[in-house]
């Protein structure tokens, strides 16, 4: 339940490691994935040090598919295809579940069951992955909405796969809500390219129509948050469009130029964290004279 190690092309992380363990190991080995430095940057936002320092991965996955928690470990680690390792109560044995199909499939993980370990695949070759997260508050706040997105494309730049993971489109902690995958947007993206502008335009189209539609389901159910921060569907969807405008921007970075580049920084790791200072009269004369200035 606390292993880490490489096996194969994975990083297996046992269960009950924390969220800061998770990022640690993914940091160590960083350059053997194109996935992980994004993964490291997401997991680095999530809640605050002592949170992260408490909250194990399984706790986190659990909560995300038992209570419909607005999780940010769920999406990103769906994106990056990463597995779990179930200990199957009824059977005795273990077997290995997708993080997509645990939380999407309510046969896959039953009351007594027990996961064991997470193995996130090093993702290499011609692949772009990056997360992106909104929140009121960079850090220490849930996310509004938050995703993953991966494409692996051939050696002419032709799409051969992508995985497209949203998460807050279907109602924030409701029970079966989990992240969504655009895959309608995925299969129009397959055999094309995201180097040209035309598909470019298309797909946020698509991915706009594609989630709009689950997003108008959801607002039905959501109408408190009217006015809290926005209409429900366009304050999302706005984010859906910026998000997919910053991955193929990445997906770009070298023909971009400066001006465009700028949108795929993830300004949140740019900025680093916001710092104080305050200094405090070192005897009793100095506090003296700093409290009773004439
Ligand atoms: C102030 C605060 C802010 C937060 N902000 C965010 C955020 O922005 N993004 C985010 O993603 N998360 C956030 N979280 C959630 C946090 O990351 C943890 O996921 C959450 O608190 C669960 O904690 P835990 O790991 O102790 O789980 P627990 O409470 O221990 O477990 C949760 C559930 O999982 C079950 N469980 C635990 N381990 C296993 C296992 N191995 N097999 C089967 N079932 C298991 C438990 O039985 C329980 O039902 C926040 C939490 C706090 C307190």
């Amino acid at each position: 339940m606390r292993v880490s190690r490489i096996e194969g092309s994975n990083l297996i992380l046992g269960a009950a490691r924390t969220l800061n363990d998770l990022r640690d190991a993914l940091g160590a080995v960083q350059s053997k994935s194109k996935s992980f430095e994004a993964l490291v940057n997401h997991i680095g936002k999530i809640a605050s040090n002592h949170v992260r320092n408490q909250a194990s991965i399984a706790g986190n996955l659990v909560m995300a598919r038992e209570n419909g928690f607005l999780s940010d470990l769920a999406p990103i680690m769906q994106g990056a295809g990463a597995t779990l390792s179930v200990l199957d109560n009824s059977t005795g044995k273990i077997k290995s579940v997708s993080v997509e199909t645990f939380l999407s499939d309510s046969s896959e993980f039953q009351s007594g069951d027990l996961i064991v370990d997470v193995r996130i695949p090093m993702l290499s070759g011609n692949v772009v992955f990056r997360t992106y997260r909104s929140a009121v508050r960079p850090r220490n706040c849930h996310a509004i909405l938050n995703s993953s997105m991966m494409i692996e494309t051939e050696a002419d730049g032709k799409i051969k796969s992508s995985r497209i993971v949203f998460n807050g489109v279907m109602e924030p902690d409701a029970k079966g809500s989990r992240p969504v995958r655009a895959v309608q947007t995925e299969a129009f993206l397959k055999g094309k390219s995201l180097r040209d502008a035309g598909t470019i335009a298309s797909a946020t189209s698509k991915l706009c129509d594609e989630i709009g539609g689950m997003l108008k389901g959801t607002a039905k159910s959501v109408s408190s948050y009217e006015g809290k921060c926005g209409d429900f569907v366009s304050v999302r969807l706005a984010l859906v469009r910026g998000f997919f405008t910053k991955f193929a921007v990445a997906c770009n970075a070298d023909k971009a130029t400066a001006e465009f580049r700028s949108a795929s920084r993830d300004l949140v790791v740019d900025r680093g964290s916001v710092e104080s200072k305050q200094e405090f009269p070192q005897n009793d004369a100095d506090a003296r004279s700093a409290v009773y200035v004439i």
